[in-house]
């Protein structure tokens, strides 16, 4: 293993030469890893859809894909009992995962930016917690979380960084359940880089 040291903290090259960087909260390990989430065997897998769950761009568009068509039946399913009008911002719902490595999709929705002065925070670390309180539920032991609400939805990622690691780190340390590794899926550099720089902050 080759370590270089990067903003204080200790960045991994594996050998697979994947790019990691990990903290440990509690008994629960917070991992950065620069990938792609469709490719992760762990238990559960968030996917940053959107109100309608019918799938879309992004992230949401790559799971819909890998996954298959029983995640869409799924999604249609929730949309006609629970969800008629749509899943709200910060909600979180679980279907299977198809074809999927993992075995669960836990769908939530991210806030739009819309300047910072409108819930946005808020509702992010809402979306973070539905899904960490879901998974504990469903007895999920690892779980990856792509970087929500930073593409399309346009919230900056230095911002949602601070939101999406202090909120996850919160839960590992005050509450206990069943996760074990909570991987955080960035798919470009400068993500991981903005999410390695506030990890080390923490
Ligand atoms: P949102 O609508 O919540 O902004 P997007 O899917 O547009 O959702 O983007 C959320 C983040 O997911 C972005 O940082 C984007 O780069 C990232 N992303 C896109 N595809 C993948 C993937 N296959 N694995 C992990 N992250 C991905």
């Amino acid at each position: 293993m080759y370590f270089t040291s990067v903003q204080e903290r200790k960045i991994s090259l594996n050998i697979h030469g994947t790019v990691e960087l990990e903290r440990e909260f509690g008994i629960a390990r917070l991992r950065l890893m620069l990938g792609d989430i469709t490719e992760q065997s762990c238990d559960a897998i968030v996917n940053a859809a959107n109100p309608s769950l019918m799938g879309g761009g992004g992230v949401d568009g790559a799971i819909h894909r890998k996954g298959g068509p029983v995640v869409l039946r799924e999604c249609i399913k929730i949309r006609s009992s629970i969800y008629k009008d749509g899943l709200p911002v910060g909600e979180a719902v679980v279907t299977t995962a198809g074809a999927l490595k993992a075995k669960y999709i836990i769908h939530t929705v991210g806030p739009v930016w819309r300047g910072g002065g409108h819930g946005e925070a808020q509702l992010l670390s809402k979306a973070y917690v539905s899904s960490l309180t879901l998974a504990t539920r469903l007895g999920v032991r690892s779980l990856a979380f792509p970087s929500i609400s930073t593409g399309a939805y346009g919230y900056p990622v230095e911002e949602a960084s601070k939101v999406a690691l202090g909120t996850v780190s919160r839960f590992l340390k005050t509450t206990p359940g069943t996760l074990k590794d909570v991987i955080f899926i960035l798919y470009k550099m400068t993500d991981f880089e903005a999410y390695a720089k506030t990890l080390a902050g923490l």
